[in-house]
């Protein structure tokens, strides 16, 4: 990847932060974990599944006698939301809060674990009478709120593989992932609340039903959250309220084998096509447990936990239904937006309820840092004790603006890689343990192999950089695209052999602690040199007046690709030509003159994936002057007009 030359300067500053002492002292994991792990891997992952009440024992931890179709604790038996919700309550904690739930509008609803048993086993039982059972696919469409929740439990208990699709997507979206899944149900509202207004649901869920595909669709099961009027198919539509509460709240949890489905997710489309990607029971409980209580080093009596995901997303299903609730945690679910009905709403939802750890996207903090820092500073914060990240690589510039800002210069960050398909957290720092570098997700987890290679395979030394690849096999990964093997085998098992090919570039620094460098897809190579985006982005974020950045490889007839960036300003920076060359100069001065960008534009928005990562090959279209690719999952296509419309006639040479 790039020059040494580029990284030496990433990490001049020499910025280290060693885990406060307090945490330290009474952190959930200590060393002992990678040396458990490491003298042991299987055995270690063992000890972790009896984190979890199983009905039958496993007595075997991993057959790989299939290679990549990879089988966990695969003679146990175990219902995935009897660990997540009713142990709790058997254990005497029925009355701890389970979600706090936050409206948009500001409406709020505390759910115990006793009442979140009740509301799961009467959604089990109204699934039941609608014909669901063990095997068949159900489809969720809704808003952030706690059916969402509920209907994921309610699946998992039955056996049900739920496919959430999350609730931005569109008719022709939806229809695709249902038809892809060839789902029964579908559990939608029949609106949320975004931006203070209602938005309606159950219109895009009428659409998809009428288009090829969707036919094995039997029931659909509408919440009602806004009251809007709602067209009704009789006989297929059904309302929530009418027939979940006449439900009994009794209902016997049943055990599935440990491989049985769990649920069915689309990846977020960052790269092309989404893929449906399927995780089953057991191993995937495990480590969603596991790296929760040790990443977070969550304290269920005393933390509040907040994940600020969507639940479409996968780091809604491990990180704010599965993980947190089988490790009987308090958490903050909210509805809306960050902006709804001021822009300090995160915040003053920390301060109302004490959240202590944060989880959230570098697309989360640049947006922040781009609102300015007084808005954060007018509230209460100090409950936090630990932050979060996750999504995209984090900017130094970001990292360290996120606990300065947030974390009062006091609160560990753990910058966590992982991706749908690996399930959970594979590559993190351990908040009490690790001294951490601002953009660095440094070390495999306990239990996890990682490392960089090159274009040959071989390990790359460090201070060197390549592909990421996950070497063995761990309980949550994939165990294939749904309905497609093939795809699952050339995507991530062909390019190099018994490694998973995660699809990142990555260095490995001096001490041998990993740093992502974004999509392989997208590194450029400039007159005979790879470039990561990443570094190029963080040089143009590190400057005061640039907010964010997005960086793409052109192709140029000189230099084989011309790198173009697309950056947006902070509040209070003008647009004016002497800035473009300024930026420029400043990247040169970072990163070396090789790494000067040929064109730098402002622009108002940079396009996204719904869960908030920039899109760099639709920038990449647009720098090419090429039709653009795919967009189904990009969150306003209005972006990509405004881009296109403020694209310069000539590009300015050097
Ligand atoms: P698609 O696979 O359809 O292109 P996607 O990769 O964006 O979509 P996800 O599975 O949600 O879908 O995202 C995983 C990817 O997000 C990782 O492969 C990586 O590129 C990026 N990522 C996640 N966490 C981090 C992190 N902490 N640091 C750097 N990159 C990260
Ligand atoms: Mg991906």
């Amino acid at each position: 990847m790039s020059s040494n030359e580029s990284l030496a300067n990433l990490l001049k500053e020499e910025r280290r932060f060693a885990p406060p002492e307090e945490l330290a002292a009474a952190a959930n994991v200590t060393a002992e974990a990678y040396e458990q792990a490491a003298a042991d891997r299987l055995e270690f992952w063992a000890a972790q599944a009896d984190r979890l009440t199983w009905s039958t024992k496993p007595t075997e931890t991993l057959d790989w006698s299939n290679p990549p179709f990879a089988k966990w604790f695969a003679d146990g038996k175990l219902n995935v939301t009897y660990n997540c919700v009713d142990r709790h309550v058997e254990a005497g904690h029925g009355d701890r809060v389970a979600l706090h739930f936050e409206g948009e509008p500001g409406d709020a609803r505390t759910i115990t674990y006793a009442q979140l048993k009740d509301e799961v086993s009467r959604a089990a039982n109204a699934l039941t009478e609608l014909g669901v059972t063990a095997g068949d696919r159900v489809a969720i469409y809704l808003p952030m709120i706690p059916e969402a929740v509920i209907a994921m439990l309610a699946c998992a208990r039955i056996g049900a593989p739920h496919s959430v699709v999350f609730g931005g997507f569109s008719a022709d979206a939806l229809a695709t992932r249902i038809g892809d899944a060839d789902a029964r149900v579908v559990i939608t509202a029949d609106g949320g609340y975004r931006r203070g207004k209602p938005s309606a649901l159950k219109p895009a869920v009428d659409e998809a039903l009428t288009k090829p595909g969707t036919e094995g669709v039997r029931s659909v099961l509408v919440v009602r959250r806004t009251g809007q009027e709602t067209a009704w198919a009789e006989g297929r539509d059904v309302w929530w309220h009418d027939l979940v509460p006449r439900q009994s709240d009794q209902h016997t949890p049943q055990a599935f084998d440990a491989e049985h489905p769990l649920f069915i997710l689309y990846t977020s489309g960052t790269t092309g096509k989404p893929k449906g990607i399927l995780h089953t029971t057991g191993g995937y409980l495990t480590q969603a447990s596991y790296t929760h209580h040790a990443v977070f080093d969550l304290k269920p009596e005393t933390d509040v936990f907040w994940c600020t995901a969507d639940i479409g997303w996968v780091t809604g299903h491990s990180y704010i239904v599965y993980g947190p609730l089988s490790n009987g945690a308090t958490q903050v679910l909210y509805e809306g937006t960050p902006d709804s009905p001021h822009q300090g709403r995160w915040w003053e939802i920390i301060q109302k309820y004490g959240v202590t750890i944060l989880y959230t996207a570098p697309t989360a903090i640049r947006t922040y840092m781009k609102w300015g820092e007084d808005i954060p500073a007018k509230f209460d914060l100090s409950s936090l004790r630990l932050l979060g990240s996750v999504g995209e690589p984090i900017n130094p510039e970001a990292w360290v603006w996120y606990r300065k800002h947030i974390g009062a210069d006091r609160t560990p960050i753990v910058d966590t890689w992982w991706q749908t398909e690996t399930g959970a957290m594979m590559i993190s720092p351990l908040p009490g343990l690790t001294t951490t570098k601002p953009g660095s997700a440094q070390t495999p987890l306990p239990g996890i192999a990682a490392t960089v290679i090159d274009d040959e395979g071989n390990e790359v030394p460090n201070g060197s950089g390549g592909y990421l690849v996950l070497t063995e096999p761990w309980p949550s990964m994939l165990r294939t695209i749904w309905g497609d093997d093939q795809r699952y085998l050339d995507t991530y098992w062909s390019r190099f052999e018994n490694r998973y090919f995660a699809g990142d570039g990555a260095k490995k620094d001096e001490d041998g602690d990993i740093w992502l460098l974004g999509r392989v897809d997208d590194v450029m190579l400039v007159s005979g040199h790879n470039i990561s985006t990443t570094e190029v982005e963080s040089a143009l974020v590190s400057h005061p007046k640039v907010a964010e950045a997005a960086v793409v490889g052109a192709s140029d007839p000189t230099t084989g690709q011309a790198i173009a960036a697309f950056v947006i300003l902070r509040g209070s920076a003008t647009e004016d030509e002497n800035l473009v060359e300024e930026l420029r100069t400043h990247v040169a001065k970072q990163l070396g003159p090789i790494a000067k960008p040929k064109r730098i534009l402002p622009v108002a928005e940079l396009p996204k994936t719904r869960s908030g990562k920039i899109m760099r090959r639709l920038l990449r279209d647009v720098a090419e002057n090429r039709q653009l690719g795919d967009v189904t999952t990009l969150t306003d296509s209005t972006v990509m007009d405004l881009i296109q419309s403020k694209l310069p006639a000539a590009p300015s040479e050097d």
